[in-house]
């Protein structure tokens, strides 16, 4: 099965259980000053949760782009080290506001993945929250109840707060969640070592596909908690990882959603993909999954600059042009040629991006020139550097500051490399360095803050495109609605 008719089918089924298909909000979020980035499917719909606006439908699914690398989800170190963390990745979701709950909500997760899917189900293991006295929190007898209908009680885990509660933050709509676990090993592995013990593990073949939370209460100030009213489902499954275990693959990589890519950078390369842990497979792996973040945020108005959302993109794009450099022996821009790939591969799901390709290329080919005027005097920099403090083993926090600022170094790329080599960065001294220089201090720091988001629905005008690029300076065409 392709990867597009995998998402079709879930898509499908949920139409065929009375949800409402709506498309992906946009992966960039404007004018919201606790997120800059799309990170959960639920992000849309922190409304209808907090009961502020009536939903059109009260069932819904999608797939949504998410992006996780600042913030309260920040998965930038794992990915191309591990084989299923992404920057940006598809979350396929299933909603219900006020109407479903968890039985539904479970007998439908169980039966897309072993009738439709065809997952078999010794494979399959879920977890429940088991309560916290503490905070007075009550195990999830329900959804237990609910499990055991369909799984064998040996594998319902119980797991704790952290994995198996969800809040907003301080106060508001919250509750316990309940995840499903697939276990990927050859058929000899699972049967000598029982992976169960390895679902909390970080194991990198039994992993975390889907998490359904189920929105019970809401947290009052004084920290009780009162039953809600109407009761959510808001249900997230990594597309990628759905994919990998559908087509049978041990990386996210090995499937078509990233193959393309490969391939493509393979032949501007003239270097083979070999799936190991090797500099070389984790700068085809970074690459293929940097350039998905690049394309699709600048697709959806954020162009790299050098503050808030901007910095973002360029810190990602910064360290994809470093990977290929160092590790791929490339040196001249290479990105760029992977943009229109991308863009006829996800034309019929994310169409922006196709409409945009010739745009985003301009400007992924004119931030990698940029970066690579300075780069290689920068590494070696760094390297002189490294070789002069074998004995303390530290980055000071001056040459961090004027790796940033003299050879446009984001802060985690000087960290990067510092840690490959066995060295640390003195980061005070880096953001003293930085405090200096004021204007500048402000561009590197995060904003986010959590899931939540409030999405306008009603604009005056919606961004439909960039019309033309003129060196940087961006021209806006607005369509008023
Ligand atoms: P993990 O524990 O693997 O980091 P999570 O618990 O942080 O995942 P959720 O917030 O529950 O993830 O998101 C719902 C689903 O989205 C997960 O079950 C997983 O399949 C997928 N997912 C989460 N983070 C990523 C990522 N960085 N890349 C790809 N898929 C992801
Ligand atoms: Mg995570
Ligand atoms: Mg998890
Ligand atoms: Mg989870």
């Amino acid at each position: 099965m392709t990867a597009s008719e995998i998402r079709q089918q879930f898509l499908d089924f949920f139409a065929s259980k009375g949800h409402q298909i709506v498309p992906s909000a946009p992966i960039v979020i404007k004018n919201d000053p606790t997120l800059m980035f799309t990170n959960a499917g639920m992000n849309q719909f922190k409304d209808y949760f907090l009961g502020n606006k009536t939903p059109a439908h009260t069932r819904v699914a999608d797939t949504q782009k998410c992006l996780r690398v600042s913030g309260k989800h920040n998965d930038l170190e794992e990915v191309g080290i591990d084989t299923y963390h992404h920057t940006m990745f598809e979350m396929l979701g299933n909603w219900s506001f006020g109407d479903y709950f968890k039985k539904e909500a479970i007998a439908w997760s169980w039966e897309l993945l072993t009738e439709v899917y065809n997952i078999p189900k010794d494979k399959l293991y879920v977890t429940v929250f088991e309560g916290d006295a503490s905070e007075n929190l009550p195990r999830d007898e329900e959804a237990f109840n609910f499990w055991k209908e369909h799984i064998s009680e040996d594998r319902i885990l119980l797991g704790n707060k952290k994995d198996n509660f969800w809040e907003m933050g301080d106060t508001g709509p919250c509750g316990p969640c309940s995840e499903i676990h697939v276990d990927c090993r050859p058929d000899n592995e699972r049967q000598a070592i029982d992976g169960k013990t390895l679902v909390n593990a970080d194991h990198p073949q039994v992993i975390e596909i889907w998490n359904n939370v189920f929105m019970q209460f809401n947290r009052l100030k004084d920290k009780s908690l009162e039953p809600l009213p109407a009761k959510h489902v808001d249900t997230g499954m990594g597309f990628e990882r759905l994919v990998r275990v559908l087509q049978g693959k041990t990386s996210n990589y090995d499937t078509d959603v990233f193959m393309g890519t490969i391939h493509i950078t393979e032949q501007l390369t003239g270097k083979k993909y070999e799936g190991t842990d090797s500099r070389k497979d984790v700068a085809f792996r970074v690459i293929a999954d940097h350039i998905r973040a690049i394309s699709f945020t600048i697709a959806d108005d954020q162009l790299p600059s050098n503050t808030g959302a901007g910095y973002v993109i360029r810190r990602i794009l910064r360290r994809a042009v470093r990977y290929y450099f160092s590790f791929l022996d490339v040196k001249k821009p290479l990105l760029h040629d992977l943009v229109p790939v991308l863009a006829a591969q996800f034309s019929h799901v994310f169409p922006e991006l196709q409409q945009q390709v010739e745009f985003v290329k301009k400007v992924v080919f004119e931030e990698e020139n940029n970066f690579l005027r300075t780069l290689d005097s920068g590494i070696r920099r760094i390297e002189d550097l490294m070789q002069q403090q074998t004995a303390s083993k530290v980055v000071d926090g001056q040459t961090a500051f004027e790796l940033y600022d003299t050879y446009g170094f984001p802060y985690d790329l000087t960290m990067l490399i510092a840690s490959e080599n066995g060295f640390s960065v003195d980061e005070p001294g880096f953001k003293a360095a930085m405090q200096q220089q004021k204007d500048r201090s402000r561009a590197a720091t995060a904003i986010d803050a959590g899931d939540w988001v409030v999405l306008d629905e009603t604009p005056d005008s919606v961004f439909i495109g960039y019309e033309q690029l003129e060196s940087t300076t961006k021209l806006l065409k607005y369509r008023t609605v």
